[in-house]
């Protein structure tokens, strides 16, 4: 079966170097197995969302010299699809509404708060029935609904990292899979790990590489690819690109927004170059564009660690 790859740019703010490595790692390993790649603009998170950054990403996308098929799926065209999901999730029972604000949430949770996590939900409404949800619609009440995780530690085979164990709940608990309309500037939408699964299986996508903050994102996915009878694809995790502080990518890096590079002066070449070299691909920094990297392109000689994106890194691009 031919692969099937993805670029799922969200338009929540700009797309920056560390974008940029993630997505020719997701497009090198579809193009260079003769896989096609798809593309998605996560736009549910409606509140985040940046007027003009969706076309934006697809410049971006296009400046890298990062090709799709066919025409990129937009999430908030397809909520009855959600929709359809959200119902046959209420139909196994998998699923029960959950009424509690973050304040409740906090003030119950015993555990301490893992890092991107926020508070391990306790479980205060995991007693509730689907059915139960009509009452609250009745008496105007807001809720979420929650998808109600394994008493077992998730496994799964990860295709850079290897076997990886995740507690789910220890890590979150019972996760939202369709935000309250309180959470949700007025509207009550997917949840983000509800989507992708959905839009992931309807694109037929086979090979998901995204950053590794997205690890604890998997097992959850996996429930609901169980659940919903759907295949799952193989996934792969790859380090992020970090600042020289060991940090995360943000401001205080500087500005790495591709746009910002481009608008310098910088070839898409140029950061090519250093990212294949930061990649393991090259020996060196020299320019080189996607096309051309097709045949050194090794998923195995990429570093464990992340990239870390030092001033002089930007310097040698003839940035900063
Ligand atoms: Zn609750």
């Amino acid at each position: 079966m031919s692969v099937v790859g993805r670029l799922a740019p969200s338009p929540t703010g700009a797309q920056h170097v560390g974008n940029a490595r993630t997505y020719l790692i997701a497009w090198l390993s579809a193009r260079s197995q003769g896989g096609q790649v798809v593309l998605r603009i996560e736009d549910i998170d409606s509140p985040r969302i940046k007027p003009g950054a969706a076309d934006q990403a697809l410049e971006d996308l296009r400046w890298l010299g990062l090709d799709w098929d066919g025409v990129p799926v937009i999430q908030t065209t397809r909520m009855p699809t959600y929709r359809q999901a959200l119902e046959a999730l209420k139909h196994q029972g998998r699923i029960y509404p959950c009424t509690c604000t973050r304040t409740d949430i906090e003030r119950a949770a015993s555990a301490p708060h893992v890092e991107h996590e926020g508070p391990v939900y306790p479980g205060t409404c995991a007693g509730r029935s689907v059915a139960e949800a009509d009452d609250l619609d009745a008496a105007a009440i807001p809720y979420c609904w929650r998808f109600r995780v394994p008493d077992r530690v998730s496994q799964f085979e990860d295709g850079f990292l290897g076997r990886c164990e995740v507690d789910l709940r220890r890590l979150g608990g019972d996760f939202v899979v369709w935000k309250s309309a309180r959470a949700a500037a007025g509207v009550a939408t997917p949840a983000y790990q509800l989507a992708v699964v959905v839009d992931d299986a309807a694109q037929g996508v086979s090979e998901v590489i995204r950053g590794d903050d997205l690890v604890s994102s998997t097992p959850r996915q996996l429930l609901l690819y169980e659940a919903l009878g759907l295949r799952a694809p193989r996934f792969i995790h790859v380090p992020l690109v970090v600042g020289s502080d060991g940090r995360r990518l943000a401001k205080r890096h500087g500005d790495t927004r591709l746009s910002a590079l481009r608008e310098a002066g910088v070839s898409a070449q140029a950061l090519l170059g250093l990212l294949a070299w930061s990649c393991g691909w090259q020996a060196d920094c020299r320019p080189v564009t996607a096309r051309e990297l097709l045949k050194s392109f090794r998923l195995t000689s990429l570093p464990r660690e992340p990239f870390v994106l030092s001033a002089e890194c930007l310097r040698m691009l003839g940035y900063a």
